[in-house]
């Protein structure tokens, strides 16, 4: 018998449902994922046996503590996080990505060399990107334990009794035994149940965060997750979960690219050894509610002009950028040669003087606003710093 998770309902309802007419359209953020993708349960989980990665090899780098480990050829740096969990500094984005091309996206990148992929439950196509890394293991390709795989809990199973439920759904979708690092997508709950997505107020649900952290840190102690962490979190946020928390959250993923440079939460997340990785880190510019005429950190004079002086392309040069920083970078792309051309980026650095030009392109521009819950208590990004 086939069960539909609360996820393929929503699928479901979202493709049947009338648009909410506040929005005039369906919800922006998140694109409506194509028709044809039923989702099927995965086996119960069973507990978390990971064997660490092998194969590294100490090298320099700019940042500290940070070193390479050799993935199919190629030499990609590595930062420990809480508990020497190694997490690789390029990582593979799959927002947006529809469930009929993210296959094909996630088997090219783990042939290309990445060995760290970004998921999450709102993005809608988990059961595909499983399905990628498992046709990838069956191949010989990879091991488990060789891929890092990162997703995150939805807004609607913030209350306490339902995180292992949200984290079971991912889990379940990707067809895996345990995650690597399962963050809290954003600070803002919403009312728990099939409308996961806010049309108004009183869709806003108030659970603390700090009491979701809570519940997270059991995934740990179950062996379900290797790593917890945050993303979306403002500086204040970050420093009560750190307050109140057991386990420390090993990651805050943010947005950051040259037009959002956020130096006082870098600063703030390094002080506290917390590990940033940049979201959007090429200011998202395929997303579905891109604004026509938007300034794109792509196409900066800035940056077209510092990526002919090494020979690279604007792509490479923003995603360097935040790895001369000791910054980790997602890159999403469907698109086999930019796959490829995003990983190539191990083989330059930017200068001192390159790194201050980008950053003072700083314009605190959000690609990813979360505008749909402004007003909810804990939305993050009033102080834009
Ligand atoms: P991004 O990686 O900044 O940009 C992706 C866009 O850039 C796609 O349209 C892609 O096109 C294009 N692109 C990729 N490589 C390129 C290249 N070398 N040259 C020119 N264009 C290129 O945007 P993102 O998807 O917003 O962010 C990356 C990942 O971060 C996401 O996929 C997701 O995993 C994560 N994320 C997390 C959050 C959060 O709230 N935590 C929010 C947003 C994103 P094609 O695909 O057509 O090649």
């Amino acid at each position: 018998m086939q069960l539909q998770t609360a996820r393929d309902k929503n699928r479901d309802r979202r493709f049947h449902m009338n648009p909410p007419p506040a929005l005039n359209g369906p919800p922006p953020f998140y694109k409506l994922a194509s028709k044809g993708c039923e989702r099927q349960r995965s086996p119960v989980t069973r507990r978390c046996t990971a064997p660490r990665r092998v194969a590294e090899v100490l090298l320099t780098c700019q940042t500290e503590s940070v070193s390479f480990s050799t993935m199919a050829g190629v030499a990609v740096p590595i930062v420990e996080l809480t508990g020497g969990v190694k997490f690789p500094m390029i990582g593979f984005g799959t927002w947006q990505s529809a469930p009929d091309v993210v296959g094909n996206a996630v088997r090219t990148a783990i042939d290309a060399g990445y060995r760290h992929i970004d998921c999450a439950w709102n993005y809608f196509n988990e059961k595909e990107v499983g399905q990628a890394i498992k046709d990838k293991i069956a191949e010989g390709k990879i091991k488990r334990e060789d891929v890092f795989i990162t997703t995150k809990l939805w807004c609607t199973y913030h209350r306490p009794e339902d995180v292992k439920r949200g984290f079971q759904e991912s889990l379940n979708d990707l067809g895996l035994d345990y995650i690597d690092l399962f963050l809290i997508h954003g600070p803002p709950a919403f009312k728990p149940g099939p409308k996961w997505f806010p049309t108004d107020d009183s869709d806003f649900d108030d659970t603390d965060y700090v009491d979701t952290f809570k519940a997270m840190e059991s995934l740990v102690d179950e062996g379900l997750c290797r790593a917890i962490g945050l993303s979306n979190f403002n500086t204040q946020q970050l420093e009560r979960v750190l307050q109140n928390c057991r386990i420390k959250p090993a990651v805050n993923q943010v947005e950051l690219h040259p037009y959002l440079v956020q130096q006082k939460l870098v600063d703030y997340c390094k002080s506290k050894n917390v590990v940033i990785t940049a979201y959007s880190p090429l200011g998202s510019p395929g997303r579905d509610f891109a604004q026509p005429g938007e300034a794109r950190v792509l196409e900066d004079p800035v940056v077209l002009d510092i990526a002919k002086n090494h020979g690279k392309t604007p792509a490479q040069v923003l995603l360097r950028y935040h790895l001369d920083r000791g910054i980790v970078v997602i890159p999403k792309s469907v698109t086999p040669s930019r796959i490829k051309e995003n990983l190539q980026v191990l083989d330059f650095s930017l200068t001192a003087d390159d790194i201050k030009t980008l950053g003072s392109l700083d314009r605190k521009n959000r690609y990813v606003d979360w505008s749909f819950c402004k007003t909810h208590k804990y939305f993050p990004f009033n102080d834009s710093a």
